[in-house]
């Protein structure tokens, strides 16, 4: 259900480095076209007045894009304000509310570190800032099911379930809305959509670069928690979820639900972990470290139409390139009439995701010449730069008109945990690899029954 729009914008961890990189330009790009306009309000422990928070602010947006409109990054600046103060100190809250005064219903966005959200959230209720109010919350969402769940429960103390958006930027992604307006918006593929005719799906999530300055924030979490449980269960149920009854936020959501829980839970054979070479030696990375940088699962869904299909996941930092790509292999024909069978991947459809927008089909053709040879060649149905507005700025404007439909409600974050709590503590094998490979040989072998793991090319391809 729709809310009323947020007539002021709360930034809590207003000087870190979340709000910096991505809320700041998103905000200046959204005043640039008109799409918002409302008071801003930082909050933060670090000493800031409103002048030096206005610096900081435009400092993020030029970095972003040092084209940014000069005319819109005086808009903002109008609008900012700054409450600095400890996060447990009811004096902050007395401050905020007061510099609520005109606000009915505030959007409380926390860019903090979890820790910290029971702390703001028992000041935003205590102080009555909490009252006609929405709030954003930042992922990691808990480190395991128990934690979401007791993190759930602190929310729900304050916030009913419709004023919580919990943020998976994958979902603000143009990419990922396009995957699902491809599968329902034609008709061709729901008779092919289903076990008789796929034969595996493959979801890859690579970074051609390693940890850098956030070792410590990664030693607490690792390539499961960081990527797979949120961003590619999510990328997962949008690709297998059955087709919602309409178009609004819940229905498509009670989909993605659904599918989540049909899902089995993982247990140690079906993951690979890895480690690339050089991890242990990273700044806040313990010498024994056996966080896995690197991680491939093997998903079942037991359900009617994807029963006895394995869906591959696989992320890894310190890859040969950086891409997400998801590639839905059909089986092959009955009889290799021409004599020759092409080993895996010779019809699919590939769905690239990043940087580029791809949707293509790979189809098997004659090659030319004298004998029936083939080739894989691709038809693209859609090839996009990356012009698109960015996933913050589409997910801070719906959070703004309180769509929740992007966001990751309560039901389908604890089927996502369920599904790989179990192996969260099972620290089986890390296989090291060596930075600029495709992460471990166990990985290859893993999927070697489906034929391996198709190349995803690097940009442009
Ligand atoms: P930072 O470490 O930069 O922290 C944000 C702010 O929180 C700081 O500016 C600091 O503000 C305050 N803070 C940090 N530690 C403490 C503490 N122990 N006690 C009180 N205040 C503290 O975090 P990020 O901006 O990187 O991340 C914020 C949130 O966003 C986190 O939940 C993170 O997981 C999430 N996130 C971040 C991403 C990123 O790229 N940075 C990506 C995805 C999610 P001050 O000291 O001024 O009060």
């Amino acid at each position: 259900m729709k809310s009323a729009a947020a007539d002021a914008l709360v930034i809590f961890g207003a000087s870190g480095d979340l709000a910096f990189r991505k809320i700041f330009p998103a905000l200046q790009a959204l005043f640039a076209r008109r799409q918002i306009d409302l008071p801003v309000i930082g909050v933060a422990r670090t000493a800031l007045d409103r002048q030096a928070f206005a610096r900081r602010v435009r400092e993020a947006a030029l970095a972003a894009d040092p084209g940014a409109d000069a005319a819109a990054l005086a808009r903002l600046e109008a609008r900012l304000d700054f409450v600095a103060g400890d996060y447990g100190d009811p004096a902050t809250y007395e401050r905020l509310r007061i510099a609520l005064v005109r606000s009915a219903h505030p959007l409380h966005y926390l860019a903090i570190p979890p820790s910290l959200f029971p702390a703001v959230i028992k000041g935003l209720e205590q102080s009555g800032a909490a009252r006609g109010a929405r709030i954003v919350v930042e992922k990691p969402f808990g480190r395991d099911l128990a934690g979401a769940r007791a993190l759930n429960r602190v929310l729900h103390g304050v916030f009913r379930e419709r004023e919580v958006f919990r943020i998976d930027h994958y979902l603000g992604k143009e990419a990922v809305q396009n995957l699902l307006y491809f599968r329902f918006a034609n008709s061709f593929l729901e008779p092919v959509w289903n076990r008789i005719y796929i034969d595996n799906v493959q979801i890859t999530l690579a970074e051609n670069f390693g940890v850098g300055s956030r070792g410590h924030f990664y030693e607490e979490a690792g390539a499961i928690r960081d990527v797979i449980q949120n961003h590619l269960l999510q990328v997962l149920a949008c690709l297998a979820m059955e087709p919602p009854t309409g178009s609004d936020d819940e229905a498509i959501r009670d989909e993605k639900a659904r599918l989540l829980r049909a899902i089995e839970p993982l247990d140690s054979r079906n993951v690979v972990r890895g480690q690339y070479l050089g991890y242990r030696q990273e700044a806040g990375v313990a010498a024994d470290s056996r966080v896995e940088t690197f991680a491939a699962v093997r998903l079942s869904i037991a359900n009617w139409r994807w029963a006895g299909v394995p869906f591959y996941l696989r992320a890894g930092k310190q890859l040969p390139l950086s891409a997400t790509e998801v590639l839905v292999e059909f089986r092959g024909p009955p009889q290799a009439v021409f004599g020759e069978h092409h080993p895996g991947h010779g019809n699919y459809l590939r769905f690239r995701l990043s940087p580029e927008v791809v949707i293509a089909m790979g189809v098997q053709v004659k090659a030319s010449g004298d004998t029936l040879m083939g080739e894989t060649t691709e038809l693209f149905a859609t090839h996009q730069g990356s012009g698109a507005a960015g996933p913050y700025e589409r997910l801070l404007l719906d959070a703004v008109r309180g769509d929740g439909g992007l966001f990751a409600r309560e039901d389908e974050v604890d089927a996502a945990w369920r599904i790989v709590d179990p192996v969260l503590a099972d620290h089986g094998p890390v296989y090291p690899y060596a930075a600029g490979s495709w992460g471990p040989e166990e990985a290859n072998r893993f999927i070697q029954r489906n034929g391996g793991w198709h190349r995803t090319a690097g940009s442009g391809k």
